[in-house]
């Protein structure tokens, strides 16, 4: 497949497929292009590149060809007409953010997101005249009250970190729609094999590559997905003059996670089951956050938006911070970091890590308790995973 994708092709072919223009050398594997500048035939060759006549490449902050393989695939995958790839999930954020908002212009947020992303919302783009109101994912009648005139976007993340708790994309979308508003989903959770939030009728679809799109742990980058006018204008404008673009080579570990992207999933949400299932029985847990129990308040949402439940399990133990970090500390397979989309299972102690900035008053109003545990299911054997958390539940 080179210059044209079929859109009537599977996930996986096009995961496999999509993007690659294979060169004169007749490469099977997609070529890494680490080069800043493109040279020109002639000046006048040039000052056409320039001008915008003739299309092409100029220099590495602009275009970079294996940089768009990596994003002609992406938004294959994800069903959009163009996808901009970034040095980080954050600055594909603040990329989308900074190409379509003006000072006095507002965000409505959910207030289960990314904890970088809040202080982006509060400390950054309030610096520059855009305020953010917070309102909890699952209020729907909280989202419409607070949208003025000013509102331009509406953002989520679902299912959410660590509670997992569940957005209705298709409900949020008519309601940014009605109200001139464009709905942005940072898709990192599921990634487009488990959900494809533009099909749902999202306008933007935001990634941390960093995450499963890698899902090897190995390098930093993010992605905006959506329509020519909104990404391919606004995001890319913005991108190709203030500069966070993605690098030659990280785009191509990306395209090699895009590669293995299904087959990983479908395995880390296979685990994930398991282990929540698991989790359920222990007499040390209260409870346990993943939507593919029953138990879980949005459940048949879930399924309705998602093809899997995804990789992300949390749980609470009774005993609050100590028993939580008993539970940690005797785990030998786990790593303890916060990361997560990784091959390796990584174990986090939410309210002081990765919320450990927010008042004990913001935490008790997310749910965030001292017991709970986040456990992002990598690829290891599941009966030793299960082991590794027995060790510190039975003492
Ligand atoms: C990690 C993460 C981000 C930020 O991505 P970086 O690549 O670390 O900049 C944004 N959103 C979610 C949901 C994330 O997990």
């Amino acid at each position: 497949m080179s210059d044209r994708e079929d859109q009537s092709l599977g996930f996986e072919t096009l995961a496999v497929r999509a993007g690659q223009h294979r060169t004169a050398e007749s490469e099977h594997s997609e070529p890494i292009f680490p080069t800043s500048s493109y040279v020109f035939e002639s000046a006048a060759a040039a000052a056409a590149r320039f001008s915008g006549e003739q299309p092409g490449n100029i220099y590495s902050r602009f275009t970079n060809p294996t940089v768009r393989c990596f994003e002609e695939r992406l938004a294959a995958l994800e069903g959009g007409e163009r996808c901009v790839a970034t040095a980080s999930g954050m600055s594909a954020i603040y990329a989308t953010c900074a190409g379509l908002l003006q000072a006095g212009d507002h965000i409505v947020s959910s207030r289960s997101i990314f904890g970088s992303t809040t202080l982006l919302f509060t400390n950054y783009l309030h610096k520059f005249g855009v305020e953010t109101r917070f309102v909890a994912q699952h209020d729907l009648d909280a989202w419409a009250q607070a949208i003025r005139p000013e509102t331009r976007l509406l953002f989520l993340e679902t299912p959410s970190n660590p509670l997992t708790e569940v957005a209705d994309i298709s409900a949020l979308a008519d309601l940014a729609h009605a109200n001139n508003c464009l709905l942005v989903v940072d898709n990192c959770f599921c990634t487009p094999a488990l959900q494809q939030p533009l099909a749902l009728g999202a306008d933007i679809v935001i990634h941390s590559a960093t995450k499963y799109l890698d899902g090897q742990g190995r390098c930093v980058g993010g992605a905006v997905v959506g329509s020519e006018a909104v990404v391919g204008e606004s995001v890319y404008g913005f991108l190709r003059t203030c500069g966070p673009t993605m690098s030659a080579f990280n785009a191509w570990v990306f395209l090699k996670g895009l590669e293995t992207l299904s087959i990983r999933m479908q395995a880390h949400c296979a685990s994930a089951q398991v282990l929540a299932e698991w989790l359920q029985q222990q007499s040390a847990v209260s409870r346990v956050y993943y939507p593919g129990l029953a138990s879980h308040p949005q459940h048949q949402l879930a399924a309705s938006q998602q093809s899997g439940f995804g990789g992300i399990v949390s749980f609470e133990v009774k005993g609050g911070k100590q028993a939580a970090w008993r539970v940690i500390d005797a785990t030998r397979i786990c790593s303890i970091t916060a990361n997560l989309g990784d091959t390796k299972t990584t174990i986090t102690h939410p309210a002081t890590t990765t919320h450990g900035r927010l008042t004990a008053g913001q935490r008790a109003e997310a749910g965030l308790t001292d017991g709970l545990i986040r456990v992002a299911v990598g690829l290891e054997n599941i009966d030793d995973l299960c082991a590794d958390l027995a060790g510190g539940l039975a003492n």
